[in-house]
This record gives structure tokens, sequence and C-alpha cells, in this order.
């Protein structure tokens, strides 16, 4: 079928018609944006000031009850409700003769409402036919449609179902067709044409169609004129309009509203009268369409806010036609950088998923989306979390993954529906790191812009992947340093010793002079505790929470309690706890063996013994501002051998720790004898994380050299969390330190016994190491450097990963004294031949 376009497609121009430049929209409108570069309107668009003010004003001068009824206060929330109402329809050129809107929570309540109603309306129930750019909430329907349904894979399949199947079918049972107005994925804008087409085939011979068009995404950045397009039912969100209130509609068209007739369900507020006890009666309203589907109380508060919104957009961009025009202008410009970014070699840095039949620059066929994933210059992918993690230390808000758009993703990056289940049964899902399956990326980076995007967030993001991701001459084929002869025989020393006794919260340093036991789960009460959300159980974690840096535990073994100060030196608090499993009198709290957790660690369940005492809870949560408590791993002998044991890399990745249970009290039961015979479980152990000061040093240095202004200041080894920390110990005039030497042990001797630490791989970053120790503050380094100089195979790596070795292991019974370190301790490396 021929398109229609208009002949003149509308111009694109930057912030044309707004009220003032967006910059300055933005200074006064929008001071949450300033640190930071938002890309992520397609999830939601933000809210301007003056809004959330002017709703507040109106909140706290008017009495708003509930509606339904007679009071004053009832009948204001009325008015407003009506006024708001007429106010929508207008916004989308619907004449309230002829559509209705009804309030609902979301676009996906709007869809949900049409499909239960349609089930209804048949007692055969219906058929339902789809386009491939589907969002998830379109698809879910497919599992009501009793008639059977169809997925349409292309724009031209839609056209050729219209002309050659609806305008010849003789079936009279009730069909649907829905598509989205605009794709979430890619931006792309698909054909508005279709709903009167459809109605015109369908009129043809009597078919009984209906059309639903899914605005959701189109409406965040375009105007939508109802009259002209005229879909039986429009879903939609406000938030993504207005980012403010979180409330969605459903725009019915009266001529379809037989659909509604026959909806089983009724709540509050959409009957006239119900007989509850004996035989089944109720009579339904007969007044609107909206009054009989609004279920309950309408979310009166957030349609009122809608005055608000609206008020404050028009004011600011005038129409949605300016922000359609402005932000296609910006989608144009960035879709023209990013393309042309290319390495060394003339290979393109960002492969932009674009559909054919969409066009940057024409607003009729693009909106402001942007779906892709970059590549290096041998033409392999980048996976996306890689760059989600960058991009978060960078202060840039994307989103990743399939976003929602499970057809338009899938062909995107080439999944069958085969291939997709395969990959779930081998445990991938949705959202998760696995980035690359078969050398093919598994979801795309999504960058969306909204009516304040500006100038400079486009220059941020391209700067992003051009700093980070271009690569401007062949990648140095990574010659290791040189080990020279005179390395061989140099000299290493422990310059400090940390456990971290509470997972993910403060070092507690070994006190210089007193030695410390290694343990072949790690250092002697290294992450025998952690603190668990008491709502999910989630184990927290300091990305999440840097202020868990402030959290300082320090093992008094003389008096074997657990000391935790929270905060700084001037109103610091602190707690203590025994070290104990079963002696609570000693302790300012009690431990309860009995309350044990099934608790998420970092995605599996482990089983926790919680701290049931709300002295203890407080102590943490108010400290942290998050519900939590703390727990404590369980006994090695109790449930070591009953965990789970899988052997995929991503669960090696996160679960190293988890394997590992705490050390004990000197009074607790020596923990079972045979770990060191395990090699299913110690294969999966960190225990241990050896960081070099001379590669620290070299991070510094590198920061300095690149001499960004602000942000690009020294870091402290303590970003890094090692247990060990070794320095060089150079000797002779003109040793120079030999950074990242590290990479090249084998094991480690440490101290006069010469006891044993093997290196097993090198530990992977991410922007956690951009958490200053001793503030809980966020920046940016040291990831940004470690990114651009430590990167193998698309990991950040710092730091080795350590283990006492079997051999230390297994002479356990004989020789516990001896598996001790030291602060001062010499260490020789033994290399890798
Ligand atoms: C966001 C979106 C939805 C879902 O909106 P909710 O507010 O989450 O219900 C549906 N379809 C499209 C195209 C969207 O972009």
């Amino acid at each position: 079928m021929a398109q229609t376009h208009t002949p003149n497609p509308p111009q694109i121009a930057y912030c044309q018609g707004y009220s003032v430049d967006v910059d300055t929209i933005r200074e006064q409108e929008y001071p949450l944006l300033n640190e930071t570069t938002y890309l992520d309107h397609a999830g939601t668009t933000i809210y301007a000031k003056s809004t959330i003010e002017a709703f507040s004003r109106d909140m706290t001068s008017n009495l708003f009850g509930n509606p339904h009824s007679m009071s004053q206060s009832s009948q204001l929330s009325t008015q407003r409700t009506d006024d708001v109402r007429l106010r929508v329809l207008r916004f989308f050129n619907a004449d309230p003769e002829e559509y209705d809107l009804v309030f609902v929570a979301n676009a996906t309540a709007a869809i949900k409402l049409v499909t239960d109603s349609i089930r209804d309306s048949d007692h055969r129930g219906f058929w339902y036919g789809y386009h491939i750019d589907a969002h998830t909430s379109l698809v879910g329907v497919r599992e009501v449609a009793e008639l059977g349904h169809e997925c349409l894979q292309g724009d031209d399949k839609v056209d050729s179902w219209i002309s050659e199947e609806l305008a010849i079918s003789q079936t009279k049972v009730p069909q649907l067709f829905a598509y989205p107005a605009q794709s979430n994925l890619n931006g792309r804008r698909l054909p508005l044409r279709w709903c009167k087409e459809i109605r015109s085939a369908a009129a043809t011979n009597g078919a009984n169609v209906f059309t639903l068009l899914d605005a959701a995404s189109l409406l965040s950045t375009s105007p939508l004129d109802l009259s002209a397009v005229a879909p039986d039912f429009t879903a939609l969100s406000f938030y993504k309009i207005f980012g403010f209130p979180d409330l969605g509609a459903l725009i019915v068209r009266k001529s379809a509203a037989r659909v509604f007739d026959r909806r089983k369900y009724f709540g509050g507020g959409t009957v006239d009268i119900v007989v509850a006890a004996g035989p089944q009666w109720h009579a339904k309203k007969e007044t609107s369409l909206h009054e009989r589907l609004e279920d309950g109380t309408l979310p009166f508060h957030n349609i009122i806010a809608l005055d608000a919104a609206m008020d404050t957009h028009e004011r600011l961009y005038g129409s949605m036609a300016n922000v359609s025009s402005h932000t296609a202008f910006l989608a144009k410009h960035l879709y023209d950088r990013l393309s042309v970014l290319s390495h060394w070699n003339e290979t393109h840095v960002c492969h932009i998923y674009q559909p054919s039949s969409a066009t940057f620059g024409c607003s009729l066929t693009q909106g402001p989306i942007l779906a892709f994933n970059l590549k290096n210059s041998q033409g392999e992918w980048i996976a996306k979390t890689e760059v989600e993690k960058l991009a978060t230390v960078q202060n840039i808000q994307i989103r990743t993954g399939s976003v929602c758009n499970p057809g338009g993703t899938a062909t995107s990056l080439g999944w069958t529906g085969t291939k997709m289940r395969h990959l779930y049964t081998t445990g991938f899902r949705c959202g998760d790191d696995t980035d690359i399956v078969e050398g093919r990326p598994t979801g795309v980076l999504r960058v969306s812009l909204g009516a304040m995007t500006n100038m400079k967030d486009i220059d941020s993001l391209v700067n992003f992947i051009a700093e980070f991701y271009v690569e401007n001459a062949p990648p140095v084929v990574s010659v290791d340093p040189p080990i020279e002869n005179n390395t061989l025989g140099r000299h290493f020393y422990i310059e400090s010793l940390s456990v971290f006794p509470i997972k993910s919260c403060g070092a507690f340093k070994i006190p210089e002079g007193k030695r410390w036991e290694v343990k072949r789960e790690g250092l002697a009460w290294d992450r025998e505790w952690c603190l668990i959300h008491q709502g999910t159980g989630a184990a927290l974690n300091q990305k999440r929470y840097p202020r868990m840096a402030l959290i300082r535990p320090s093992i008094d073994l003389d008096r074997g309690i657990l000391r935790i100060t929270c905060g700084v030196m001037t109103d610091s608090v602190s707690l203590e706890i025994s070290l104990g499993w079963e002696d609570t009198t000693l302790i300012s709290t009690s431990l309860c063996p009995n309350t044990t957790k099934r608790s998420m660690v970092c995605g599996d369940q482990v089983a926790l013994h919680a701290y049931a005492s709300p002295v203890v809870s407080a102590f943490f949560s108010d400290f942290l501002g998050v519900p939590c408590t703390l727990a404590r791993f369980p006994s090695q002998t109790a449930d070591r051998f009953s965990r789970p044991i899988r052997m995929s890399s991503t669960w090696k990745n996160k679960f190293r720790k988890l394997l590992m249970p705490g050390s004990y009290p000197p009074d607790f039961p020596p923990p079972v004898r045979d770990i060191g015979r395990n090699p299913l479980l110690l294969s999966n152990e960190m225990p241990i994380l050896v960081v070099s000061r001379s590669s620290v040093n070299r991070v510094n240095e590198t920061i300095k050299a690149q001499g960004k202004q602000g942000a690009s200041k020294a870091v402290s080894a303590d970003v890094f969390r090692g247990n060990i920390v070794v320095a060089e110990r150079l000797v002779q005039m003109g040793d120079a330190e030999q950074p990242y030497i590290e990479d090249h042990w084998s094991s480690l001797r440490i101290g006069s016994d010469l006891l044993r630490i093997d290196v097993l791989e090198a530990c992977q970053r991410c922007q956690m190491v951009c958490i200053d120790q001793f503030t809980g503050q966020r920046r940016d380094e040291p990831f940004s450097t470690l990114a651009k100089t430590r990167k193998v195979d698309g990991k950040v790596n710092f730091g080795q990963y350590a283990a006492l070795s079997i051999e230390e292991a297994e002479t356990f019974s004989d020789s516990p004294d001896h598996r001790t370190v030291m602060v001062g301790d010499v260490v020789i490396p033994q290399y890798e031949n």
C-alpha cells in the first residue's frame, strides 16, 4: 500500500517555539539535571520544578475530598477531574462527543482494560494481531486471545493483512489489532494510517475489528491528533510526557464502546446498585463510559496534578510540535555524529539499529531514540554492561538490555525464537550481565531524548564514546613488562593488611606487629557478616549504598567482640557484638540462631543468620537510611556442603565470596577438616585480594598526567579494597618500581615460614572503586583511567585474587600457628614461566 506521508514533513529546529532557549529552561526548571547527562527519557522524562511547585500550591490551598459524594470537598475533586479530563481530550484533539477518556494507572493498565473487556464481550473470545515492534505489555495480550493470535513481522505484513485478509474475511468474531505508534526500542514511528485503513477494510464486509494504538512512547516527544488518526483505543502514560504525575489513560472512540458492554468485573464507583447476598444481581452505571470503567476511587490527586503539569509544559515548550521538532533536530545531530565515529582502521564504532523505513531528521518516521552497540577496531562487540558501568561513573544515564521490546530487539540483533528459548535454558535472563553470546550481543544500548535535552547532553555522550571507545591507533599488542634478571631476586613486603568483617563495609586494618591467621577461606574474620535489606533479604552493597564505606568494624580478639563504628569522628556511634555464636551475654544485643533468613546475595539464595535485635537493625538502618540488619554467614559445619554448586563463569564471579565461610572464635568447634579435599568447591573461591602499591602509584601517575580539571585526583590504595597490599623493597639506587608485575605472579612466599599463597586470577573491577573509602563519596576515578589502561577482553582488571595453597591447607592440623601473616613480612613472588 502506498505511503501517504504529507508532502512537506515538519521542519526540525533547535528549541524553536520554546519560551526561552533550552539551556535557560534547564537552569531554571531542571536543577536535578545539572550534574548529570540524563538520556533515558523513553523510560521517563523529568518533571519541571514549576510543576511540582504549582501542584504543591494547589494541594495546600484546596481541600480535596474523595469524589463520588456531595460534600464541598468532594465536589471540588469531581469538578477538577472533569475539567482535566476534557483538557486532556483537547490536548489530543479528540472531540468529547466522539471520545471518552478513562483514567488508569499507566499505559499497561489501559491495554489490560481493553484486553479483559474484549475477552468478556463474546463467549468465543477474540483474535489478536500485533506488530513485531510491540512493547512487552502489548505482546502479553495474546495470552488471553482464545481465538488465536498472530505477530505481524513488519509493516508490509500489516499492509497485506489489511488488504488481503481483513478485506475478504467473513468472520464476525471480535478481532483486535494493536501496535505501538513509536517503537520504544529505536524510536521508529509507525504508520498512523492503519487505524483508519483497518476500519474501512472491516466496514466492507462487516468484520468486528478494533484497533488499539499504544501511544506511550510516541507521546513523550510528539503531538497526536486523534481526530485524524482515530484509533478505537489509545493507551498512554502521562509521566512519559510530563515527567509527573504517575498516571495513565485509555482514550476510547465512543463508537467502539460496545466492547465494554459485557465487562464482568465491577467495583465501587462503576455500579448503581448491588445486591450483595441472595440472588446475584447488580445494576451497572449507564452514564458515561468512563464512569462505567473507572473502578474504585480515582487517583484524583494525580489527576489534579495533571493540570499543573500541562500548564507548565505549555508555558515552557509551547506545543508538542515544538518538542517534536527540537528532539528530532537533536536526534539527527546525535545520529550524524555517532555514525561517523570510526577507529584508526576506519571501521565504525557505533552499530546503530536504524530501521530502513525511518530517517533521522524526519519527525514523521523517526522519534528521538537511538539503539546501538559498540564495536572495537577488531570488529568485536563491546559488552553493554561494561559500557553501562563506565557511563555510570561518568554520570551518563542510559538504558541497556532488551528494553521491554522483545520483538524489536530480537529482530535487530538477529536472535530467533528457538535460539532465545535455548539461551533461557542455559540460564540467560533479560537484564542479566550476559552481554555477548556466540559472538552476538544479547541487548542494546538505548539513548532517548526529551523536551529539555540540550546540545550539551549530546556532546557529553558523543565525547564519552569518543574518549573511551574510539581507538585512534592499533591496539598495542600487550607486550608483557620484561622480567629482568634482577627482578627475580627482588623482594616485596606487606605494606598493609585489611579484612572486611562486614561485606561491603569499611576495612579493619590489622595493627602493625600483630600476626593474623590465613585460612583456606581467606584472612581470619574477612567477610564473616553482611547487611541485609529487611524487606527483600538482599545483601546490601557499597555500589548502591556508598555510605557503607563509613561503617567501620574492628575486631577485638582479647575481648571477643566486633566493634562497629558508624560515621565520622565527631558524631560517630558504635555498637559491640560478640564474636561468638552462642554467647549472647557479652553483647549489647542478641544473636538469634533461629532466625535463619533465606537471603539473596548476588542473586542466589543463601541461608543467613540475621540478628533479630531491634538495637542492631536500628543501628545500621538509621545510619544508612535503609531498613536493614546485620546477618552472619552460616557456620561452615552446618551449611558448607549443602549449598548449590554450579560452575558457570558468571556464577564463579558472582559467588566467589559466598562459599567462603567465616572464621571462628577460638572456643568454637574447629571447622571441617577436609576442605582441602573439595577441589570443586575451592575452585570457586577467591579468598584473598592482593594489590600492589607500585600499581596504585602508576594509576595515580596516569590520572595526574591526564590532568583533567576538577574531578581527577589521586586515589588511595584503599579504594581497591585489597586484603594484602604489597610494596617493593627498592634496595639499589636506580631501582624503579614495576607496576603490574603482579600480573605475572604465580604464587607468593610470605614471611620467615615462607607461607605459600597461590595467585588465582585477576580481579575484575566495577565502578565501586570510585567510592572514596573515607568520605563515602562517589567520583569518576580511578575507574575511568583503569578503563583506558587496564582493559583485557573488555574487562577492567586490577589486583590479583589469591588463596592459601592447597599444600599449606593440607598441613592444616600440623602447624596452624605458622599460617599467619604480618605487616612488614617479606614477600617473595614466583613468576609464571
Ligand atoms: C512505556 C511503554 C509502555 C508501558 O508503559 P507503562 O507506563 O509502563 O504502563 C507501553 N508501550 C510503550 C511503547 C512504551 O514505551
